[in-house]
Formats: C-alpha cells, sequence, structure tokens
C-alpha cells in the first residue's frame, strides 16, 4: 500500500475508522471524509504519530452533492490521485414498520446509504479511467442479501449497493478499475446507537450473549482484497460473526 492514497468516507467512526488505522498500518496516504470534523483531526493526528501517516480530512455530507462535487474538484494537486474508493459512510434509521415509517428517516437512509455513494464514485471514477486503475469498493451488509423484520428501507438501501456493485463491475468491464462489494454481518461499532438515536442501552443489547466482529475484521478483509494483484477481483465478500449465520439465526447465550 506504500504511496497509494485511499479515500475513506465515513472515517470518523466504526468500520471507516478501522480501515483508516489497518491502511495506515500498512504505508497508505489517506483521504478521510465524515461530518464530524474532531473526531477526524484526532483520528489524523493519532494515524501521524503512531505510522507517520500522511493524510487529508475533510468535513463533507455525502447527502450533498454540491458539497461533495467542491471537495473533490478542490483537492488539491498532490491528493488527487485516488488508487482506492471505500464506499463506507451509511447508516440505519429506527425499525419501524413500513405502515409506521418516518419519512425523515427514509430519506437519510436513502440519501446517506445509496445517493452519497453515487455521488462519490461518480464524482472519482471519470479520473480512475484516465489513468487505467483503481479500486472501489462498496460497504453494503448482510441486509442487502435478506430482509429481516423492521429492516425495509434499510435493506432496501444495502440491496441497492449490491446492484449498484454489479452494475459498476458490468460498466467498468476492460477499464482496469475493480470493484469490490463487501457485505458484513453484525458489527460493533457506533451503528446502532445511530439507529436508535443516542439509546446506549438498547444498543449494547444488539452485540450481547454472542460475539459481534469488530471494525477491525472488516478492515482486515477489505485491505486483502484492496491488495492483491491488479488481474485479480474479489467481487464480492459476505462475513458474519461465526455465531450469526443469517439476520434471524443468531446463537445468542442469554445469561
Ligand atoms: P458507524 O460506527 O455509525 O460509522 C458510520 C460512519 O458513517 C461514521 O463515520 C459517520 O460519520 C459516517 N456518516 C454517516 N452519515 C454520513 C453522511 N451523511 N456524510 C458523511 N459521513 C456520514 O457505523 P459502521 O457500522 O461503521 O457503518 C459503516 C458502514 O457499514 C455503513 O454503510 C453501514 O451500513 C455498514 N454496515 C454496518 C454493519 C454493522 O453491524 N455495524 C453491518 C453491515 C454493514 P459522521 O457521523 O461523523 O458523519
Amino acid at each position: 500500500m506504500k504511496f497509494k492514497t485511499i479515500f475513506i468516507t465515513g472515517a470518523s467512526a466504526g468500520i471507516g475508522q478501522a480501515c483508516a488505522e489497518i491502511f495506515a498500518e500498512a504505508g497508505a496516504r489517506l483521504i478521510l471524509l465524515a461530518r464530524r470534523r474532531e473526531k477526524l483531526i484526532k483520528l489524523s493526528a493519532d494515524l501521524l504519530k503512531k505510522f507517520g501517516t500522511e493524510s487529508f480530512s475533510i468535513e463533507c455530507d455525502v447527502r450533498n452533492f454540491k458539497s461533495v462535487e467542491k471537495v473533490i474538484n478542490n483537492l488539491p494537486q498532490e491528493w488527487k490521485n485516488i488508487d482506492v474508493l471505500i464506499n463506507n459512510a451509511g447508516l440505519a434509521r429506527g425499525i419501524e414498520k413500513i405502515q409506521d415509517g418516518v419519512l425523515e428517516n427514509w430519506e437519510e437512509m436513502i440519501d446517506t446509504n445509496i445517493k452519497g455513494l453515487l455521488y462519490m464514485t461518480r464524482l472519482l471514477l471519470p479520473d480512475m479511467i484516465k489513468r487505467g486503475e483503481g479500486h472501489i469498493v462498496n460497504i453494503a451488509s448482510l441486509a442487502g442479501r435478506y430482509v429481516y423484520p423492521g429492516g425495509n428501507v434499510y435493506c432496501a438501501t444495502k440491496f441497492a449497493v449490491k446492484a449498484l456493485s454489479e452494475g459498476m463491475i458490468i460498466d467498468l468491464n476492460g477499464t482496469g478499475i475493480k470493484v469490490t462489494n463487501v457485505d458484513p454481518g453484525l458489527v460493533e461499532t457506533e451503528f446502532s446507537e445511530v439507529r436508535f438515536r443516542g439509546d446506549k442501552e438498547r444498543a449494547k443489547k444488539i452485540y450481547e450473549g454472542y460475539t459481534p466482529l469488530t471494525g477491525k475484521d472488516i478492515a482486515e478483509i477489505v485491505l486483502f482484497a484492496v491488495s492483491r494483484p491488479q488481474h485479480v477481483m474479489i467481487q464480492d465478500i459476505l462475513i458474519t460473526p461465526t455465531d450469526q449465520a443469517n439476520p434471524y439465526i443468531l446463537n445468542k447465550k442469554s445469561n
């Protein structure tokens, strides 16, 4: 990964932050994007201290096309050649049934998980294509393979990401650009706290009674996929905790 430039969206927490750490350790330079600037600044300082990593932090909301466009068009010259885009920024909000659905939640999930990913990809791909190399990693989900109760719109956004990964693989054939879709099962991050709007107790319960994945577990897989030789493209990865067979079968021990 030496001298490679990795652009990570949603780098301020969870899987994105773990990707930043693992790619930093592997010698890459990083562009870190999220809305919480103070988290990025701290991460960037920590990575510099620990690994001597060069990084560029961007406070941006991926839902806002104009902001994303401005950020990408104004990247300093030395940060313009992106080797890898990790489309990770994403979230779930609520678990209401469709008939009780909260429009604001639906819009936030659709705008972040689908449209944000599309904006980033659309803006960065032309340059990758011009250079004849690049790699897009889309963090989708097990929720993009199965619909679970209350998952409705979140699952729909992740089914969409999966479809987009497949579409990208088709459209980019012959350009030298690789695409990898990553579907994690249960990973302990801020994800559930965000889903339950700051209810820490409720969020904690999601990860009790079994060993969930960590952000690092996913980051290691992403690093593996991205560091294959140019002629090898890992298209699709499903990774779950050993205790999770699918969204409905989880070996949870009650105490
Ligand atoms: P997390 O800890 O809550 O991290 C989410 C990241 O996305 C944060 O850095 C957040 O940063 C960023 N983000 C959210 N909305 C954004 C926006 N509008 N603009 C820019 N950045 C935004 O959750 P995570 O588990 O690491 O989730 C990362 C990805 O993995 C998501 O796409 C999620 O759907 C997927 N995933 C998670 C799990 C799981 O069990 N945790 C399983 C499968 C898939 P700011 O708040 O600072 O903007």
